[in-house]
């Protein structure tokens, strides 16, 4: 007999099928036992007597017939609720060995090391499984977006011979006879492709060596990277990350109500439109509702974009604020700066529910700007030589962003660290397991 999925047995009723999952929970009364077993589609609730024990988590095989429950027994909280098998023959097709902690509770109730440390566990329960399926939308979601536009994805490289950036926060590796880096950003790659092909985007991990552990960092992040040519302007740049954040929020809606039903999740509210603010004007605000005077400061900390993340929601109804014109010099060689008032530039940071989601802004394409620029921010020509010769032979004025798809995730669902937004966390404690073990 064929397998059937549990998501279709409510349309079976009476008939007899063959189910495959694993034993999410086991209930046992004496001689009739129930198990809900859990497959990729859903969760069934199993009937049977005197069976053989079964562990819970073991992948098992049930054939049986597909019966109504009585009204008093459905279970509205899942789909299947209106039915149930009743086993007549239950195979195991590989046992689990006693669990380390409870499974079955609709929370998994263990702190976040034990979480990672056993993730190859952790990741059935149904909870973990949502966010990564909502991971899976919005970056879906995210290339659908783009496509629609008439951008190309392309694959960056992730071992790069210099780190025109900023060296700080860089793996170096062994490469031969070499030494190489870990890619930061598929930057450079994607402007240098606007010239090739105008707009282009890219799904790639990046490579961090942050050095201090905090909830929104990760050593191996995934990035949502899209680059594009002929801008007018700096805002057509806003415009577009506006385009394609509508456009995850609303595949998300539409494809993930359970999953954030299982989180109490509501999606980021926006406005008409995202508000934006220059950094000084984020900064003055501050100081008038706090009256912490960060005038003079040349970035936002974590507390300032949280606060301006509650200024924007009560002033302006949107859980998402644009930040631009960040200093110049604090910015990577190739932001535009702002011809009124070069000091700051075309720079702009998304923040969401209090952190930054992504970067990104107008970048120069005039070749004689571009080699200025290296000079000044002490870069080696040769060191980004493939850079420099795309702009040499001419690329339209471009502009592009860069959305953390762990970030997103992470305050899509309200998750309180970004680590449970990665399905193998890398950070400063831990390669998959913590090395202090
Ligand atoms: P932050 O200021 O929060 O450290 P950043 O400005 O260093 O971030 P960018 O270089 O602007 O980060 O990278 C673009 C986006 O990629 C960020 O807005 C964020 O969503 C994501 N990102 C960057 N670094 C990390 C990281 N270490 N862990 C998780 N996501 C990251
Ligand atoms: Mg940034």
């Amino acid at each position: 007999m064929e397998r059937s999925l549990i998501a279709d047995t409510v349309g079976k009723v009476g008939q007899k099928v063959r189910l495959e999952g694993w034993a999410n929970t086991i209930r046992d009364h004496g001689k009739i036992t129930f198990i809900d077993l859990r497959d990729r589609s859903g969760i069934i609730q199993c009937v049977g007597e005197s069976l053989k024990r079964v562990s819970p988590e073991s992948v098992i095989e049930i054939m049986g017939t597909i019966s109504e429950r009585p009204e008093k027994l459905i279970n509205p909280k899942i789909a299947t609720g209106s039915v149930e098998i009743q086993i007549e023959s239950l195979k195991v097709l590989s046992p689990a060995a006693e669990l380390p902690f409870d499974m079955g509770g609709e929370d998994l109730n263990v702190d976040l090391p034990t979480l990672l440390d056993y993730r190859a566990l952790t990741l059935r329960h149904k909870k973990q499984q949502a966010i990564f399926k909502v991971q899976a939308v919005i970056i879906d979601a995210f290339r659908q977006a783009l496509l629609k536009k008439d951008f190309i994805e392309f694959q960056a490289p992730s071992i790069i011979s210099s780190v025109p950036e900023g060296g700080a926060e860089v793996f170096k590796v062994k490469y031969f006879d070499h030494e190489a880096y870990l890619s930061q950003s598929p930057q450079l790659y994607k402007s240098l492709l606007v010239g090739i092909f105008e707009r282009v985007f890219s799904v790639n991990q990046i490579f961090r060596a942050e050095p201090s552990v905090t909830t929104r960092h990760l050593t191996e992040a995934t990035s949502l990277d899209a680059e594009f040519g002929f801008i007018d302007s700096w805002k057509d740049v806003l415009d577009m990350e506006e385009y394609v954040i509508r456009f995850i929020f609303s595949e998300v809606e539409k494809k993930c109500s359970d999953e954030l039903a299982l989180f109490d999740a509501t999606l980021p509210k926006i406005s008409d439109k995202i508000p934006v603010l220059k950094l000084k004007e984020a900064q003055k605000i501050i100081y008038k509702r706090t009256g912490r005077d960060v005038r003079a400061e040349k970035d936002l900390a974590p507390e300032d974009e949280r606060e301006i993340c509650k200024w924007s929601l009560e002033e302006k109804g949107s859980d998402l604020v644009y930040i631009s014109h960040f200093v110049t010099k604090k910015k990577p060689f190739y932001v535009s700066p702002d011809p009124e008032d070069p000091s700051y530039a075309f720079s702009v940071d998304l923040l969401g529910r209090g952190v930054e989601w992504s970067s990104g802004g107008q970048r120069l394409n005039d070749y004689k700007v571009i080699l200025e620029h290296v000079k000044e921010w002490g870069l080696k020509e040769k060191d980004i030589e493939l850079y420099l010769q795309s702009f040499k032979f001419g690329v339209p004025p471009l502009g592009g962003f860069a959305l953390g798809a762990e970030r997103v995730t992470m305050h899509i669902l309200g998750l309180k660290n970004v680590r449970e937004a990665s399905l193998f966390p890398r950070d400063m404690e831990r390669v998959d397991l913590r090395f202090s073990r």
